[in-house]
């Protein structure tokens, strides 16, 4: 129906797009002003319209708004993209590709950083399936955590954990079904019916094994440890589940401490200077001060007692480096009495500052510096890492005075018990030591908060579960060096080294967290010995317990039926003197754990795909655990992606009220004018065209219009193409041969290069250089050389013509090849190519066997006889005195080599109908051989000939008769009928 109906689009387009793109040859400038000849001419030519042959096809040129979103779901549907993934399962036999999914959290709508992360996977694997592959892609969601928790709170704090359990697990299925309806809508091809979840009881009973397969092999094991605690979600957190607040202000105080045994070094200095010997610490967390249980002394550094003016009767000792620095902090004179080595407070002692009757050591520690401070390191071990590091050396007994809350316990005393740590304890112990602060000042520095409540948090010990990351990280660096990361940046931070990095610092991963929407960890204790028990037999009869009584049986069951007799039997003990442990394993740990559930054995993934946060999550937690079970990595190649950001590069967020809803992109907003129907593939080219390269995303109404309008030239040329070969025979000999035009064999050599180079960035995931690679082939050689050039062939020449057949298989080869590099980027578009493909009779893009450019097309030698054609057709462009360069007769001087290659193109010494004409689109060439110090030169004269009113070249005797070309056509239509 749609015979010669706008093409005027595609003509303007072309001309368009010119204007716009500078060709990188210089030569394509569109000249031709073949329809815009006179009245009188144009009478002419409509008489022979029905006689040329025009492209024809029932693609629909342009899809807007509404019709767009139709157009997306019927091609769904007619294309069959919900049962493709199993098809291929099913069908194709090539090799495997596994992408492991990495699980989105199961909270919250679908959002841009969805998009991104599914769309890449998507671009991966149904480029992957075009080449023959078989994909392996089960998507996935994390289930638990303390975000959905919190929401199935929502403020309560009576709640009882199967009510919270319940709640939470509503919560995630309602976000799952969300998701993944979303996900689906945007063309993904997974395993939809094969989800995994890492609340199914399978997965459940998997991680449940693999916990208790570290503890036999002594990689997980509990202790008392100070971790980042937050009280207000009273749990443990990860590094990764903090936010760095560099505005907090804490109370920084220096203290005075009363020594009880002095250094002989100082004593003979004391009666002169007075009785009472202090040592001086100096903290930013006061309240961990009734936890004080050693001060620490670097004894390679010089100390100094020291009187301060003011201060009649007293002197204390400091680090000698560091006086100036009091004195300047006090306002006030500080003189040396003496210096002595660090090595002098071996055997000294103090007096607690919050306990009279309690007298401590000074210990060495190398951690001391006189960065800041006193040189004096007040130690709380239950509050920081390295003054745990320092009683595990002095085997001292851990005291943590602060509970669950963030508040003092019992053992604080009277005074403090009861008052949160952060607040009201802070200021009670300061009061309480009130006499031995000398200084106290307010100090903005950069303090760990939790992400999720935006509170600030403790160090704080307690007993948890940990992983030995110690024990695995060499061999954890050591697989990684043989893993691929994308993009390449070297060993930066972004790239490989930034996992590695990341690895080096971890100090130890505490596993356990203080919740109940989570996989319990699968532990008894004793009673009185706090010994866990924890064997296979156990966990084999839990397993059984969860596939009888459900995914809460940790919470709804009574210990008796938790503990089998077998189990008690095989501990001697007896049910009373036992309790179930109150603790849940960290997300990290459940999803860290998703490549055993869900590639089982030995597998190995192909490619783990994310964003870069991943560096120091998902893709270091499954890196540890699969090092640790198995001995190797669980990816052979990791591809990180950066985050959306608006105009402004600002992240997205919603307090900033800059967030964009992929709905809104594919669907359209509320005024359409504003946010306009972009369909599911303009959001796709965006993701390919953008999330890449860059840690940064823009996401911003320029950025999407511009997708949208790289998506429509596509569609314009493909539909052009379609069109072109509208009356191929789909059993015709499609082999080019060396009958064909050099312009014919040069665009296949073209196309060649083209599907080589678009292979080789899809393959190394430079999705972005696809788009431009894509863009530029389709405007520049496809659209405004090849099509252009052509356009006499195809629409005037006899139907059969030789020349007008092999310029139609070109175009089909154009669009095959084409049609397939956008296809993982534009599935939707590349079907509908398809569905209107005249040789295709129906058959869906992503289930037809495998379609690669034939080697000999690859051809360098016509590459040089076209190379020579087009610098000639720019330097004619270049002295045209005229806009109409068919107007012209072009007389081509040359010699020795460059005329036996331009004879090539043209035999005939002038020539209206060679292959050289059409090149440089003027009415005629002369070749002529004349030595010159110039490869060539040329001469251009106004023809003689006349306007011929059916193909419109300057080809006629006479104004009134078409050309002889056009006549013989004619006649033989003529006969025909
Ligand atoms: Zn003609």
């Amino acid at each position: 129906m749609a015979a010669g109906v706008n093409w005027c689009e595609f003509k303007f387009r072309v001309w368009h797009l010119l204007k716009g793109h500078q060709s990188l040859r210089g030569v394509y400038t569109c000249t031709s002003v073949l329809y815009c000849a006179g009245e009188e001419s144009e009478r002419k030519h409509k008489k022979y319209t029905k006689t040329v042959t025009l492209p024809r096809t029932d693609f629909p040129l342009r899809v807007d708004s509404q019709k767009k979103l139709d157009r997306d779901s019927f091609l769904y549907e007619k294309c069959e993209f919900s049962t493709l993934y199993s098809w291929q399962r099913r069908h194709v036999q090539g090799p495997e590709f596994i992408l492991h999914d990495g699980p989105p959290f199961a909270n919250g709508k679908p959002h841009m950083g969805h998009a991104i992360n599914k769309i890449l996977k998507d671009v991966v694997t149904r480029h992957k399936l075009l080449q023959g592959y078989r994909i392996h892609y089960v998507p996935g969601w994390d289930c638990h955590g303390l975000p959905i928790e919190l929401k199935a709170l929502d403020g309560h704090t009576s709640l009882s954990a199967v009510t919270i359990r319940r709640k939470a697990e509503q919560f995630a299925r309602e976000a799952i079904a969300n998701q993944k309806e979303a996900f689906r809508s945007w063309g993904i091809m997974a395993d939809w019916d094969k989800c995994y979840f890492t609340f199914d009881k399978q997965y459940v009973k998997n991680l449940m094994q693999q916990f208790h397969k570290l503890y036999e092999m002594g990689l997980v094991f509990r202790d008392v440890k100070p971790v980042f605690w937050s009280p207000s979600s009273r749990t443990a957190l990860a590094e990764a589940e903090l936010e760095y607040n560099a505005t907090h202000s804490s109370t920084a105080v220096t203290v005075q401490l009363l020594m009880q045994r002095v250094p002989d070094a100082i004593r003979p200095f004391i009666p002169l200077h007075g009785s009472s010997v202090f040592a001086l610490i100096w903290t930013t967390t006061p309240w961990t001060l009734p936890a004080n249980q050693a001060v620490c002394f670097n004894p390679d550094m010089s100390y100094s007692l020291v009187s301060v003016d003011g201060h009649s009767g007293k002197v204390y000792i400091i680090a000698s480096e560091l006086v100036g620095m009091l004195q300047q902090k006090l306002g006030r004179q500080v003189d040396v009495i003496t210096s002595f080595p660090g090595s002098s407070l071996e055997d000294t002692s103090y007096i607690h500052p919050c306990r009279s009757d309690q007298v401590l050591p000074f210990l060495p520690a190398a951690h001391v510096t006189t960065s800041k401070g006193t040189g004096l390191v007040h130690t709380a071990p239950a509050h920081g890492p390295e003054d745990y590091l320092v009683a595990l050396e002095h085997s001292m007994h851990v005291e943590c005075l602060v509970d669950e809350d963030g508040c003092y316990t019992e053992g604080a005393g009277p005074a403090l018990q009861g008052l949160p740590v952060l607040s009201k304890g802070s200021e009670a112990v300061m009061t309480l030591i009130a006499a031995d602060i000398l200084h106290s000042e307010q100090l903005v520095h950069s303090y760990p908060y939790d992400w999720r409540t935006k509170q600030p948090v403790i160090l704080r010990a307690s007993w948890q579960w940990f992983i030995d990351t110690n024990a695995i990280k060499q061999k954890a660096i050591e697989a990684l060096k043989a893993v691929k990361i994308f993009p390449d940046y070297g060993g930066s931070a972004k790239s490989g080294g930034g996992l590695m990095a990341q690895l080096e610092r971890r100090p130890y991963w505490c596993i356990s967290r203080q919740r109940v929407w989570g996989v319990p960890i699968p532990v008894l204790y004793h009673k009185t010995t706090g010994a866990p028990i924890l064997t296979k037999s156990l966990i084999n009869h839990l397993c059984c317990l969860l596939d009888e009584c459900g995914r809460d049986f940790w919470w709804t069951l009574p210990l008796d039926r938790l503990v089998s007799k077998e189990v008690l039997a095989e501990h001697s003990v007896s049910i009373d003197e036992v309790e179930k442990g109150q603790d849940i394993l960290d997300v990290w740990f459940d999803s860290g754990f998703s490549w055993s559930c869900i590639l089982g054995g030995e597998k190995v993934a192909d490619l783990y795909l994310e964003g870069l946060d991943q560096f120091s999550g998902w893709f270091q937690s499954s890196l540890m655990t699969s090092v640790a079970v198995r001995g190797q990595a669980p990816y052979r190649a990791v591809f990180v992606h950066g985050f959306a950001v608006d105009a402004e590069g600002r992240k997205m967020s919603k307090s900033q009220g800059n967030v964009v809803d992929p709905l809104c992109i594919t669907h359209g907003g509320k005024d359409k004018k504003q946010e306009p129907v972009y369909g599911i593939d303009t959001l796709r080219w965006w993701v390919a065209c953008h999330a890449t390269q860059h840690a940064n995303i823009p996401v911003s109404p320029n950025v999407l219009e511009a997708s949208a309008e790289a998506v429509h030239k596509i569609r314009i040329v493909l539909r052009f193409l379609l069109g072109a070969v509208h009356d191929l025979e789909p059993d015709i000999d499609q082999n080019a041969d060396n009958s064909w035009y050099f312009l014919d064999r040069y665009l296949l050599h073209l196309l060649f290069e083209f599907s080589q180079n678009v292979n080789q960035f899809y393959e190394s995931y430079q999705f972005n250089r696809v788009c431009t690679t894509l863009t530029n082939f389709i405007t520049n050689e496809v659209s405004a050389l090849y099509c252009h050039l052509t356009k006499d062939r195809l629409y005037c020449a006899p139907v059969d013509a030789p020349e007008r057949r092999a310029c139609q298989l070109v175009m089909n080869h154009i669009l095959e090849t084409v049609t397939r590099a956008v296809a993982p980027v534009l599935p939707h578009l590349a079907e509908e190519v398809f569905l209107y493909h005249p040789c295709k009779k129906g058959v869906n893009l992503f289930q037809s066997a495998v379609v690669k450019p034939l080697p000999d097309w690859h051809q360098p030698e016509v590459e040089r006889v076209m190379t020579l054609a087009l610098e000639v057709k720019q330097t004619l462009n270049k002295m045209s005195p005229l806009t109409n360069t068919q107007q012209l007769v072009a007389t081509v001087f040359s010699s020795g080599e460059t005329l036996t290659l331009l004879k090539m193109l043209q035999e005939e010494a002038q020539s209206s109908w060679s292959q050289l004409t059409e090149i440089l689109q003027v009415s005629s060439v002369a070749l002529a051989e004349r030595r010159s110090p110039l490869k060539f030169y040329m001469e251009l004269a106004e023809t003689s000939q006349h306007l011929c009113g059916r193909c419109r070249r300057f080809t006629a005797h006479s104004s009134d008769e078409p050309c002889d070309r056009c006549q013989q056509v004619l006649d033989k239509l003529r006969a025909a009928k």
